[in-house]
């Protein structure tokens, strides 16, 4: 009987073992799947600039040779789609830094209701057709973290506010502070985002599961990306929407309080 119960027994832990073994398997199946999916999409997302980019180089060349003069559209259309293509290569870089753990951060004082006046006064030229507001709270409020990479964050999520809402929408950005915190909204009036996608959201690749065949580009990599800067500012990120009224995004991070602004960084000597 004894001999009977200790078979049972490992029969069950190998068919435990067994059980984890197809798991796994089924993981690094669906890891690997879910790589060639984005190579797909990536290579698909940086012909299509790349194309465009030729045929305006064309047209400018043919011009050349006839001995007329570049229209100055051209040139613009070039540059557009080569500072599309850097953007692209330079969210590839950040993955594989975020991965390898080497992205760094040169942390300052930042004076947050600036840096955001600064991101959407670069985005409303380029934005003519949408009404983006922002609203700042009375006085300054100060942050510690790296200007740029902030600069990232919101640029990233204008620019997806931007993209997934109609033309005439309303974007708008409003910082406040509670309790040591300050926390930066981004609402949209657009296309809205299913909850049960929430999860999955700043997964990378995320993209490449479930918006394959729409028309919006993007290699997926923003939200994995925005997400990944915002921790490593003491932050954290939330999403609220509903498919077809629009979506927020809430940034919060911690506040840097004047008091503490000396002793962090005290004020350089002349
Ligand atoms: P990308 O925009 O390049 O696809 P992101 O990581 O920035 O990549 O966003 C991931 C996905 O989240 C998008 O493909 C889109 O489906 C969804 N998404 C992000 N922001 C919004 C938004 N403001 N409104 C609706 N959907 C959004």
């Amino acid at each position: 009987n004894c001999m009977v119960d200790q078979l049972n027994a490992s029969a069950r832990a190998n068919q435990a073992q067994l059980v984890e073994l197809d798991r796994l398997y089924r993981q690094a199946s669906e890891a690997l799947r879910l790589r060639d999916e984005f190579l797909l999409v990536a290579s698909h997302e940086l012909r299509t600039p790349l194309t465009s980019l030729s045929l305006t180089l064309e047209a400018m060349e043919r011009k050349h040779q006839s001995g007329r003069e570049t229209p100055r559209e051209h040139l613009q259309r070039a540059r557009r789609k080569v500072t599309c293509l850097i953007g692209l290569v330079d969210d590839l870089l950040d993955v594989g830094r975020i991965q390898r753990g080497h992205l760094e951060l040169q942390q300052a004082p930042v004076t947050l209701g600036s840096l955001l006046a600064e991101v959407i006064a670069s985005f409303r030229p380029l934005s003519p057709r949408h009404h983006l507001t922002l609203e700042l709270p009375q006085g300054e409020v100060f942050v510690k973290g790296d200007e740029a990479r902030l600069t990232q964050v919101f640029n990233n999520l204008l620019d997806n506010a931007i993209k997934y809402s109609p033309e005439g929408g309303a974007v708008r950005v409003k910082l406040t502070r509670d309790e040591g915190e300050a926390r930066v909204s981004v609402s949209d009036e657009g296309v809205g985002i299913p909850a049960e996608q929430f999860p999955e959201l700043f997964e990378r690749f995320f993209r490449a599961r479930t918006t394959l065949a729409t028309s919006f580009g993007g290699l997926g990599l923003g939200l994995y990306i925005t997400r990944n800067l915002v921790e490593r500012h003491g932050g954290r990120i939330d999403v609220q929407s509903e498919v077809g009224r629009g979506t927020t995004f809430a940034v919060t991070l911690p506040e840097l309080r004047e008091t503490h602004r000396e002793v962090a960084f005290p004020p350089r000597q002349e």
